[in-house]
């Protein structure tokens, strides 16, 4: 770790602006959207550093607490793991936490219980939210689509710039309350909660379902945290969604492995993969992860037929290097093709990261250069004001003007189906349901 990550490292997190957002009214119905935050409790686990991989011992809930998770059906057997004898192996993240009876896992939401692996992150989402889908970001994925879109606490990463620290860094009984009677999620339920209700309220995957098509959703998205955290959760409910028409839309860091990915994929109509770096030196002090996964999990998703694009965060001194942009690129260029959609972000102020400046617009644009010279036809430059045709689509043969957007909103869209009027070459993407 450099000096400055060190440093940087050592710092408290701030307050941010989901935290006063929590203080205030947890659950309102905004333009048929339901628009939901729970409150966030103190938990054992709050700031508690791990190293890669490192669970948190004696911590899972017990007792009383224990027996209404399961009441309320917020524990579930977990789907990838293995037994050693009272311990168990979970085989759902590279991370292959080993939880003795009692233990808590490093992602915070899998606990050893009496010798089997529990998700406690069933059932309980702390976050849901109805977005348009360029918001993912997706911009080659039914666009002006609406995206049903929801989260529980965990994280398997540790990312020191999270924007979603609040929640992904928490255990799921610092946002959710088992005590009480049970409240079940339906849009009339939604429609008279009241404030600290959400951290009480049960959305099971035909609930989830539901409310997506009564807010008129196309899409639900798995997102804000780390889905692969709640990823029991998040099959079934992508099984639910399936059987009514409904897609499916992951967003995610990719730090999984094989085969619940491929099991994934079977339900999964697009992804967004944030490819945080092309280097392990660096993923293992801003992540706390391994590059190799991920680029696996990128080739998985090619070689299985689902759309995804991906996301780089350019982080000034950690991932805004043009030399290791350029081979990230080139890399994706050939592996994934030159018609894989890139998004360059700006990163803004965060969590460990907070006295860091934002990306300079000059550097996403020398990105945008870099990206283009090796060969990638489109290159979007996200959370940036100001920046030409940060979000345009320019066909990939011809190279006129396709689809233009203005802050996740489709202004102009100029296709025959998926194909460019002008010289009839296909468009890379999913343009219509
Ligand atoms: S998914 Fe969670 S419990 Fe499983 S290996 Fe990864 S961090 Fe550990």
């Amino acid at each position: 770790m450099n000096s400055q990550a060190a440093t940087e490292k050592k710092r408290a997190p701030r307050i941010g602006r989901r935290a006063v957002l929590q203080g205030g009214a947890l659950a309102v119905l905004i333009g048929g959207g339901v628009v939901l935050l729970a409150r966030r409790r103190p938990g054992p686990a709050d700031s508690v550093e791990t190293a890669p991989g490192q669970v948190f011992t004696g911590d899972a809930p017990r007792g009383d607490l224990w027996q209404r998770w399961q009441k309320r059906g917020w524990a579930k057997k977990a789907l990838y793991w293995e037994s050693l004898g009272t311990a168990v192996k979970c085989r759902l993240c590279p991370n292959e936490c080993v939880l003795k009876p009692g233990d808590r896992s490093h992602c915070r939401n899998k606990v050893n219980h009496q010798g089997k692996l529990y998700t406690l992150a069933y059932g309980n989402p702390c976050s849901a939210h109805v977005d348009p889908i360029e918001k993912k970001p997706l911009l080659h994925f039914l666009p002006g689509a609406r995206a049903f879109s929801i989260a529980t606490s965990g994280c398997n990463l540790r990312c020191l710039n999270c924007q979603n620290w609040e929640i992904s860094q928490k255990e799921p009984e610092a946002l959710k309350d088992a005590s009480g009677p049970d409240l079940v999620a339906t849009r009339e339920v939604m429609m008279r909660l009241g404030e600290g209700d959400m951290a009480r309220l049960s959305m099971f995957p035909d609930q989830v379902v539901e409310l997506a098509a009564a807010t008129g959703c196309q899409t639900i998205a798995y997102t804000y945290s780390e889905p692969i955290s709640f990823y029991e959760y998040m099959l079934e409910t992508a099984r639910a969604a399936r059987a009514r028409g409904i897609k499916n839309v992951w967003i995610t860091n990719g730090y999984i492995q094989a085969k619940p990915l491929l099991e994934l994929c079977g339900v999964l109509d697009a992804a967004n993969v944030n490819l945080k770096s092309y280097s392990n030196d660096i993923y293992a002090k801003l992540n706390q992860g391994k590059l190799e996964p991920i680029l696996a999990t990128l080739r998985t998703l090619k070689a299985q037929g689902v759309w995804f694009e991906v996301t780089h965060l350019v982080v000034p001194t950690y991932t805004d290097d043009l030399g290791m942009i350029r081979r990230m690129c080139g890399w994706m260029a050939r592996e994934l093709g030159p018609e894989q959609p890139l998004h360059l972000s700006r990163f803004h102020p965060e969590y460990k990261l907070d006295r860091l400046p934002p990306t300079p617009i000059e550097v996403l644009l020398k990105a945008r250069e870099v990206a283009r010279a090796e060969g990638l036809k489109h290159v979007y430059v996200g959370n940036a004001r100001g920046v030409p045709e940060a979000e345009t689509t320019r066909c990939a043969g011809c190279g006129r003007v396709l689809v233009e957007r203005s802050i996740y909103s489709v202004q102009a869209l100029r296709l025959d189906r998926n194909k460019c009027p002008y010289c009839g070459k296909v468009l890379a993407g999913v343009w219509v349901a």
